[in-house]
């Protein structure tokens, strides 16, 4: 059976002489295909397997094995390569897509959020952390693990000052109740800021956050890497990689 799909490449790793086999993110879940011969100098659709391809591929199913035998190129979101940072951002980007999307599972709003945050990661003036934080949070929310930073959810107090976080139910409560691992007031701040952003696009609702410090973007990356990672039981290098450079 041939199909077409709108796909995300998430990995691939070298397989044989000159194949790769490849991991791509679609709206219908996550699907693992070989692409032959990619290798080979010159190849055709070397591009397709590169990372970082937003592509239309089209792939064909025998028994349970997939190939992909023709991709038209999307985004090839090369940009990404211009310099570290960036590209530790994309690949924060992919790994956590790959940690929460499934086989056969629908992806649909994962794949936007994904394609969404590389093309503001590789705009030259945007600020990849941002972008990272703001994907975090989607890509949580998307998989039923959404964090909440309103008031305390334990005694209702506004949360002021250093609080903290709840690995289990992905909330910030006060320092009173201190449930969770220790989280500072400028993270609180960063999660709540980029939440009220994106119900903002949502419902056209007015900013009224005061928009967060670096060190509190940071911090709140640090903190969801953590989250995840403990939602998941996933090894996040490349968040890791990330964090390292700042
Ligand atoms: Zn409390």
């Amino acid at each position: 059976m041939e199909y077409k799909a709108d796909a995300l490449l998430l990995r691939s790793v070298n397989w044989g002489e000159s194949d790769k086999i490849v991991t791509l993110l679609t709206a219908d879940g996550k699907v693992g295909a070989a692409m032959k011969g990619v290798r080979k100098a010159g190849a055709k659709l070397n591009f397709a397997s590169q990372p970082f391809c937003f592509a239309e591929y089209v792939l064909v199913t025998r028994g349970n094995r997939r190939t992909v035998i023709e991709a038209s190129l999307h985004d090839g979101f090369y940009g990404l390569r211009t310099d570290l940072m960036r590209l530790y951002a994309a690949a924060s980007v992919t790994e956590v897509c790959d940690a929460f999307a499934l086989e056969e599972m629908p992806c649909g709003p994962l794949l936007v959020a994904a394609v969404e945050a590389l093309e503001s990661i590789e705009t030259e003036n945007g600020e990849p952390m941002s972008a990272v934080l703001a994907f975090f949070l989607r890509a949580l929310a998307f998989a039923g693990y959404p964090v909440s930073a309103g008031n305390c959810p334990h005694c209702g107090k506004k949360i002021v000052g250093r609080c903290h976080f709840d690995m289990d139910n992905g909330a910030f409560g006060c320092s009173d109740c201190a449930e969770g691992v220790l989280a500072s007031e400028v993270t609180y701040r960063a999660v709540r800021y980029f939440l009220a952003r994106r119900d903002e696009t949502k419902d056209g609702a007015l900013m009224s956050e005061e928009a967060p410090s670096f060190d509190g973007i940071i911090r709140a990356i640090r903190l969801l890497r953590t989250y995840i990672a403990h939602q998941t039981e996933c090894d996040l290098r490349a968040t890791d990689d990330l964090l390292a450079l700042v």
